[in-house]
């Protein structure tokens, strides 16, 4: 199937990386004019020369997620750019050193400003176009993190993500069932994605080009929780995405869809 996304206009923030960039990509693909907010300029410009090389449409806005008015004044420029936004993917994010408590505060701030707030500033300055554009779809980025403990012994084997992420995804996940509620009368569907192993950049801790394709920096610990071998995929979240933002599936919103091999199922 191609062209589920012909007319609409997409905005991505972490677009110029790992699943934003897969996002990117597909919904390029797809038919979308697609807008890529992220700070790092040259990874941004590279993406949208890919998208424009393949003769899609694409358009690299530097942006903070966590600075309120940067992210109003990015959202001003993509609609100067586009004269609308249909689609809204709120991907960007990471998480921090130190396991619990050894997190500075800092770390806390920094992690909670960017998965969480940057979802509600975002979500916010886009809003009132989802409106005038007769309604649209939100999709938020959560985590395995938002729903799940880990046990003293994973974190001693295997490590864990700092406190902050956990509790930032968390929220992402409250956020998208509220927000959900009142995009109902306008048309507008929000709906998360919790991704488990995913091979990106950040994920993988720099051994991504590696010979051997590289490492999950939490691959022994999935392997032993998924149903399905084997790490995932940007695309295979891009996929998943994809499906929430187009019209076939019109008759979901408030969901919040893991993207994990089966973790979740299996315990
Ligand atoms: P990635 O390749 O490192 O992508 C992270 C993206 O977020 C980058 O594009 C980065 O761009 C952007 N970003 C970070 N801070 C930002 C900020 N303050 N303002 C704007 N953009 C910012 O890693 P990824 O794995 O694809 O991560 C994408 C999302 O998936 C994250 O929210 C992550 O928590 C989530 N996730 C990933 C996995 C996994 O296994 N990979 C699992 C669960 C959830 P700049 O640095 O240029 O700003």
């Amino acid at each position: 199937m191609a062209n589920r996304l012909d007319g609409k206009v997409a905005l991505i923030t972490g677009g110029n990386s790992g699943i934003g960039e897969g996002t990117a990509q597909l919904f390029a693909r797809e038919g979308a004019r697609v807008i890529l907010m992220a700070r790092r300029e040259q990874e941004g410009m590279a993406v949208e020369a890919s998208i424009r090389s393949k003769g899609g449409d694409a358009k690299f806005i530097e942006c903070d997620v966590s600075d309120e008015n940067a992210v109003d004044a990015a959202v001003i420029e993509a609609i100067r750019t586009y004269g609308t936004i249909n689609i809204l993917f709120n991907n960007a994010g990471h998480g921090a050193s130190g396991n619990f408590p050894d997190e500075v505060a800092e770390d806390f701030q920094r992690v909670i400003n960017v998965n969480l707030n940057g979802t509600f500033y975002m979500s916010r300055a886009v809003w009132p176009h989802l409106i005038e554009a007769g309604g649209g779809a939100v999709v938020n980025m959560s985590s395995l993190a938002a729903q799940r403990g880990a046990s003293p012994r994973m974190v001693d084997e295997f490590g864990s993500t700092s406190s902050s992420y956990w509790a930032a995804k968390a929220g992402v996940d409250a956020l998208t069932r509220y927000m959900a509620g009142v995009g109902g009368r306008s048309g507008i569907r929000v709906n998360g994605v919790r991704p488990g192993q995913i091979m990106t950049p950040q994920a993988t801790r720099g051994t991504i080009n590696d010979p051997d394709g590289g490492h999950h920096a939490f691959e022994k610990m999935f392997d032993l929780m998924q149903i399905t071998p084997g790490p995932g995929y940007p695309e295979d979240v891009a996929n998943l995405v994809l499906f929430l933002v187009s019209n076939e599936s019109r008759f979901i919103t408030g969901e919040i869809i893991n993207v994990d091999g089966g973790v979740a199922a299996k315990l």
